[in-house]
């Protein structure tokens, strides 16, 4: 008899969990609320370099024959009666369940932030408003840009200093560098949350001459006049303000409710990767409460491990991040660590910063497992807790 798996969410985790899972032994079903499938790490490149490459597919290409896919939006998961409600009225029993709902951006929690992002753009949500960002820097020309993260949770640790390193790149291009002043803000205490990284991280910034605002949480934006307002009562004036919005899990009600914390990611074992209180759910990548990146690599391997548990192999998850970053002009960067290994500082370098476009190209071909015996190969000679990396290693861990 087979096991009946259904996956909720046909985004990186749910698409290679549904795609690993062999139809001899498993009946699989993925639902997911959007018929396309988005390359999130190339919004990066829309908005801070017009790239015009497509960044989204159609998931029914992307999915194993043999996975049965429903186009849906699923409202509820009764994880004590083992079954799934979707808004058109499917109701799913199952006997393992796969949460892999990633989060999105809700910026209603920051008075004036939906009006910014309405009209500026951001990155972190879809192909229009990476565009929108994109016009904004278009239309730039001199003055103040205000980068920053507006929570200490953000999808792809990396990506702010990302963002503001590129719009640096960009005003150089354009000769407008002289005529602007670029300020990085941060909830944390130091541009880089990881000490080791930000070893990396903050000479750099410092090089390229921008300001840092740290411990700058952000209470509210003024819509028209661009200045941001932090808890604490510190002020930064712009003519662009880029926010990272906040983030949040999928509107689904569980029961128990409890299985929620207060962002609604889902409270998951951070080695079983088991929704925690349950036998019969496990949750991967963004939408869970991991105390890891929330990245494209993290959902890779988090399911691996939920599908070697499902074979009947029970497997555990090492805390495993390996997140690329772009540190503009042509360089870059690996941030990787674990849970009991703390983040290595990696020297900026052409060849990585090759090798995060490279992946980019191959992504597609990462969902369908084709390139798993390569990367599990890399994965385990970039390994942070193997002994040559311990000499490198700072004194605190953190992603
Ligand atoms: C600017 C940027 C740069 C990034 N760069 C990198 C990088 O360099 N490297 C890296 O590893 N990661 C990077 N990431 C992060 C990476 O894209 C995400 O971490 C990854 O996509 C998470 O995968 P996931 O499967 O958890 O969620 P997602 O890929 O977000 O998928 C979630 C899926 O669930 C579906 N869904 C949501 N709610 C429901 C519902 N109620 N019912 C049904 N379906 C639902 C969605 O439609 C979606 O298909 C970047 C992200 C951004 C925004």
């Amino acid at each position: 008899m087979r096991q009946r798996i259904v996956v909720l969410g046909g985004g990186t985790g749910g698409t290679m969990l549904a795609n690993s899972l062999d139809r001899r032994r498993f009946e699989t079903t993925l639902v997911t609320a959007s018929t396309t499938h988005l390359f999130q790490p190339g919004l990066l490149y829309v908005a801070f370099k017009n790239a015009g490459t497509p960044l989204v597919r159609d998931e029914r290409g992307l999915l194993a024959r043999h996975v049965h896919l429903v186009h849906d939006t699923v409202t509820s998961v009764d994880l004590t009666h083992q079954l799934v409600e979707t808004a058109g009225g499917s109701r799913l029993a199952y006997d393992r369940l796969v949460v892999a709902t990633g989060i999105q951006t809700d910026p209603s929690g920051i008075p004036g932030l939906a009006d910014v992002v309405g009209r500026v753009g951001d990155y972190h949500s879809t192909v229009s408003q990476a565009r929108l960002l994109w016009q904004s820097l278009d239309r730039f020309r001199g003055g103040t840009i205000a980068l920053g993260q507006t929570t200490p949770i953000c999808k792809c640790p990396p990506s702010p200093i990302e963002g503001i390193l590129l719009a640096d790149e960009l005003l150089r291009r354009r000769g407008l560098r002289e005529r602007s002043r670029l300020v990085f803000f941060t909830p944390y205490p130091r541009p880089y949350p990881a000490e080791p990284m930000n070893h990396v991280v903050e000479p750099i910034l410092k090089e390229r001459g921008i300001e840092v605002a740290t411990f700058f949480d952000v209470d509210r934006i003024d819509p028209e006049s661009f200045t941001l307002t932090s808890i604490e009562g510190d002020v930064i004036e712009c003519d662009l303000p880029i926010l990272v919005p906040p983030f949040t899990g999928a509107p689904i009600a569980y029961e128990p409710a409890g299985v929620l914390d207060e962002s609604r990611f889902v409270r998951t074992d951070p080695r079983t990767l088991r929704v925690r209180g349950t036998g019969t759910a496990f949750a991967i990548g963004d939408a869970t409460s991991l105390p890891t990146s929330k990245s494209g690599v993290g959902a890779h391997l988090e399911a691996q491990v939920v599908a070697r548990t499902l074979r009947g192999s029970p497997a555990t998850f090492a805390g495993r991040t390996h997140c690329p970053f772009d540190l503009a002009h042509g360089r870059g960067t690996f941030v990787a660590g674990t849970y009991d290994a703390p983040v290595v500082p990696s020297p900026p370098s052409r060849l990585k910063h090759v090798m995060k476009a490279t992946f980019a190209r191959l992504y597609w071909l990462s969902l369908r497992g084709t390139l798993d015996p390569a990367l599990d190969l890399y994965f385990r000679l970039t390994d942070p807790a193997r002994p040559r990396w311990r000499g490198l290693r700072g004194p605190h861990p953190g992603t």
